[in-house]
């Protein structure tokens, strides 16, 4: 019997295997829609196997980010997805709980609030949307009182450190504001308030400190900064005030150090941003930005929709998007509480001491992370004359790790470190497994040829370095050469250094 064309396309998608399917077993084209509709089965086989080859979120220690939640809060997420948060109207529960939201992150800020006082403040995407957010209220405020005194506003700017997250470079070129950064430098990772207070001036639209370097997890010292700007608005008769970006501090900080002063009890500080995805403990995609009062809000930025008869203010910088990430946040903050938040904390920083301590033990590693701040471990080699951070990080990949390794920004650049950040969901024993395969990484590299080879003609110092390594018996590292085939060498020690890699690699399986 033949069969017609349909019919044979029906019996190929009902009856073969998904894999041996038609759909599966021809590739589909990649950057243009395809002309015909396939099963349901043959679309989700085909997507879920191209994302097995993403890394494992759980294992992926260079990000902030929540990576796990409980499943009863995943059936809430699930059942909220096809909420858009911006039918406040229509949805005026999802508009409560991010109001709840609002209040409760503002009292744990310390903000000063009346007991009949709601706090200012508004649920985003991250804490990116919250900066431009809190970036664009301080220039309003800021050219509104430089109008009122008839002088030029066509000049803002904002002190940070060379250590601040990108989303402050893309607030400054977004919203033209230049960028003053207080340069780092060896062995002192975050903004020095004094050189911060010194960059001043009267352009200034705030100054923002960092609660949790993303670099070390460092908290920046805003009590000092305070006090210092406290002083220079009073010689000047200026009044810049402080924003503190505490994307990852903002949930560490008054868990764990809630006697640190670094939020709305002190003065300057007018508004703080969190991400909510970080150590909020929430999936990707909320972060929240508080203000201490009304008037650290310009009016004119506040969008007024009237819904069933109420004001409902808008401040943000897309309009629709998922309400899931709001409720999640609530369903944390409740199911938690302090309590909860604490020991969640706690434990975080007893795994980040496990990993220090394990790495320390190898003698390996100088840790330049500090033991107060966010619980990450950052660190970086001590000898890095035939191996470097970057080596480390290639080599952890091979056993699942995610772990970054970069560079420090200017003027400490010539520091590279490791970073792992520990998440609620990174145990005890995973602490324990990195430190055994960490020790593992350095015994394979310490067996493989230098990535280094001293090129006596062509470095700094050369015959200095290959005299050392010659005598610490390491003598096939190093080649003396005339200078000008300097650069022919280096390609021929890459070259070998690479086949003696793919070789050992292959050899394993
Ligand atoms: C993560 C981070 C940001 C950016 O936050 P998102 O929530 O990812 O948008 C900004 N500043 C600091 C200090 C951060 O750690």
């Amino acid at each position: 019997m033949v069969l017609s064309r349909a019919q044979s396309e029906s019996s190929d998608s009902s009856v073969h295997s998904t894999f041996a399917s038609r759909y599966v077993r021809t590739s589909l084209p990649r950057f243009r829609m395809p002309d015909e509709s396939i099963p349901k089965e043959a679309a989700y086989q085909i997507i879920n196997d191209e994302l097995m080859l993403d890394g494992n979120p759980r294992l992926n220690l260079a990000s902030f980010v929540t990576t796990w939640m409980e499943p009863e809060c995943d059936k809430l997420i699930m059942a909220s997805i096809n909420k858009n948060y911006v039918d406040m109207d229509e949805y005026p529960v999802t508009t409560e709980l991010q109001n709840r939201c609002v209040n409760i992150i503002a009292h744990l800020f310390n903000a000063p609030l009346g007991d009949s006082e709601t706090a200012i403040g508004v649920g985003t995407v991250g804490s990116s949307e919250a900066i431009m957010l809190a970036g664009l209220a301080f220039k309003r405020r800021w050219q509104n009182k430089m109008r009122a005194q008839g002088k030029p506003c066509d000049k803002p700017n904002i002190v940070t450190g060379a250590n601040v997250q990108v989303c402050w470079e893309k607030f400054a070129r977004y919203f033209e504001v230049e960028l003053k950064e207080v340069k780092l430098r060896d062995g002192y990772y975050v903004m020095d308030p004094e050189k911060a207070v010194e960059l001043v001036d009267e352009n200034t639209i705030c100054v923002a400190a960092i609660l949790g370097s993303t670099l070390n997890g460092e908290f920046e010292d805003v009590k000092l900064l305070n006090d210092l700007l406290i002083k220079k608005n009073k010689e000047t008769g200026w009044d810049t005030p402080i924003h503190v970006d505490a994307a990852s501090g903002g949930f560490i900080a008054p868990f764990l150090y809630p006697e640190l002063e670094w939020d709305f009890r002190l003065p300057l500080v007018k508004s703080i941003n969190v991400s909510g995805h970080k150590y909020g403990l929430v999936y990707a995609g909320i972060g929240w930005v508080i203000w201490r009062s009304k008037e650290d809000l310009p009016e004119e930025l506040i969008f007024h929709i009237n819904y069933l008869g109420a004001d409902q203010p808008t401040f943000t910088l897309n309009f629709s998007k998922g309400s899931s990430q709001v409720i999640a946040q609530y369903y944390q903050l409740i199911r938690l509480g302090f309590e909860g938040y604490r020991n969640i904390m706690e434990n975080c920083q007893e795994n980040a001491t496990v990993l220090k301590t394990g790495l320390e033990s190898t003698g390996r590693f100088t840790i330049v992370s500090k033991d107060r701040g966010v619980p990450l471990v950052a660190f970086s080699l001590k000898d890095r004359s035939r191996h470097d951070e970057f080596e480390v990080s290639d080599y952890l990949r091979r056993f699942g790790w995610i772990v970054p390794a970069y560079t420090m920004p200017p003027d400490a650049q010539n520091v590279t470190v490791l970073r792992v950040v520990i998440r609620e969901d990174f145990s005890r024993t995973l602490a324990e497994r990195l430190v055994v395969d960490i020790q593992k990484v350095l015994q394979e590299l310490d067996a493989l040829p230098s990535k280094f080879l001293v090129i006596a003609a062509g470095d700094n110092g050369a015959a200095e370095k290959a005299v050392k390594a010659v005598k610490a018996g390491d003598s096939d590292s190093v080649i003396l050469v005339k200078k000008s085939e300097v650069e022919t060498q280096r390609k021929v020690a890459e070259a070998w250094r690479k086949f003696v890699i793919a070789h050992k690699t292959n050899g394993v399986c």
